[in-house]
């Protein structure tokens, strides 16, 4: 299983992730990036592999989580 981990203090909010996987990566209403499944299925895994790599902050990693 992957876990989603952000670097808030990198994130500059542009929202690139949250169009490469709209279902895991959302800003709020303050601008804030929300991870709305930290440990996407695997069928998003793609998707948020694509969003870490669209990431020009490279706020986001990808961790392999066993549980
Ligand atoms: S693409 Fe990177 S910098 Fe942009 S909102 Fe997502 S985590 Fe933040």
């Amino acid at each position: 299983m992957m876990r989603i981990e952000v670097d808030y203090d990198s994130c500059e909010s542009n929202a690139l992730c949250a169009a490469a996987a709209p279902e895991v990566f959302e800003l709020d209403d303050d601008d804030q990036l929300a991870v709305l499944q930290p440990k996407p299925p695997l069928a998003l895994c793609g998707a948020v592999e694509e969003a870490a790599r669209s990431c020009p902050k490279r706020a986001i990693t990808l961790v392999e989580d066993p549980a």
